[in-house]
């Protein structure tokens, strides 16, 4: 095996090009399937001696977040977390202490797992990632990234450099919640993700819900999204007809596996759970910002 480590994006790409080889960030993903046999080619590619890959910054009103920046950077990070309450708690669920000094967004979905817990929390944000390759940059929203299970769009000697994510607006807010066998160091059964903003009374005026482990790929909810607009989602006159229905929506939308972990119908009912427990969440801290 060949370790190479470029320390610009142009240095990487021209690696890529003339080496071929995976990238890759933290390794924790990488190392076990490595342990566990699978072939990832001879030539590995470290992403973090490049600056840009582990900046994070806030330009405007957009944070920029180095697709290699370990997740610890940003669950440690006051405004981001105050920004993303349910993308840094997504992220802090990944692993351990240890593993989240290593583990990044870019791996995160580019491991292209159906349950990797950033990704629900990240599509419902909007986030973008800014794509290098040997063809030029290209900036596509993450939800187009995973295209089945170990599998993503990206084309040969291309890799994520940083995500954009805008900072939402006052009165929208953000939650994840997963659903695991046991409480600590596991893969979520289902996870999902939702994106709550309210009027001043309270009242949705707009929804994003993704569901994670539930498909080949993250699911979007636009059935659950469009009954929960117009519905009063704090205080005491809670539209719980409207939490119902965006939780049968979820249901409706899920194509889980049926494995020991979970099965076809757990799955389908935590999903609709998951969705009206994080649609509660997201619309308290929006009422709050
Ligand atoms: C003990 C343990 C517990 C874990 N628990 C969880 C958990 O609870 N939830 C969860 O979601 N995950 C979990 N994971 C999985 C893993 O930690 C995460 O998926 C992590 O975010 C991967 O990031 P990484 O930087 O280490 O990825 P790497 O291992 O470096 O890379 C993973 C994949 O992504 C590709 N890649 C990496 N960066 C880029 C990039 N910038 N552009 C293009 N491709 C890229 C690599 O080629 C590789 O195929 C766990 C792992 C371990 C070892």
């Amino acid at each position: 095996m060949r370790y190479l480590a470029p320390t610009s994006v142009g240095e990487a790409i021209t690696m890529l090009t003339e080496q071929g080889g995976r990238v890759f960030a933290g390794a924790t993903d990488v190392i076990p399937q490595m342990r566990a046999g699978r072939d990832l080619g001879e030539v590995m590619v470290d992403l973090k001696k490049i600056g840009r890959l582990t900046n994070v910054e806030v330009r405007g009103d957009t944070w920029i977040i180095g697709a290699a920046t370990p997740t610890s950077a940003l669950t440690s990070n006051p405004d981001f977390v105050a920004d993303f309450p349910g993308l840094a708690h997504g992220a802090g669920l990944i692993g351990s202490d240890q593993v989240q000094s290593r583990s990044s967004l870019g791996g995160n979905l580019c491991n292209a797992s159906p349950g990797a817990d950033s990704v629900p929390a990240m599509v419902v944000n909007q986030a973008r990632a800014v794509v290098a390759g040997p063809g030029g940059g290209r900036t596509i929203s993450v939800a187009e990234v995973p295209t089945g299970p170990g599998q993503t769009s990206l084309g040969d000697g291309e890799f994520v450099v940083e995500f954009e994510i805008d900072r939402p607006a006052a009165g929208t807010s953000d939650a994840y919640q997963r659903v695991t066998p046991r409480t600590e160091m596991d893969i979520a059964i289902v996870g999902a993700g939702s994106r709550i903003s309210l009027d001043s009374d309270g009242v949705c005026t707009s929804a994003t819900i993704a569901l994670g482990a539930v498909a080949p790929t993250v699911v979007r909810v636009p059935g659950a999204e469009a009954v929960l607009v117009g519905a009063k989602l704090v205080g005491d006159d809670v539209d719980q007809a409207a939490l119902d229905a965006a939780a049968a929506a979820a249901s409706a939308a899920c194509n889980p596996i049926d494995d020991m972990r979970g099965t076809i119908a757990y799955r389908t009912h935590v999903a609709g759970v998951l969705v009206e427990r994080t649609v509660i969440e997201a619309a308290r801290r929006a009422s709050e910002r």
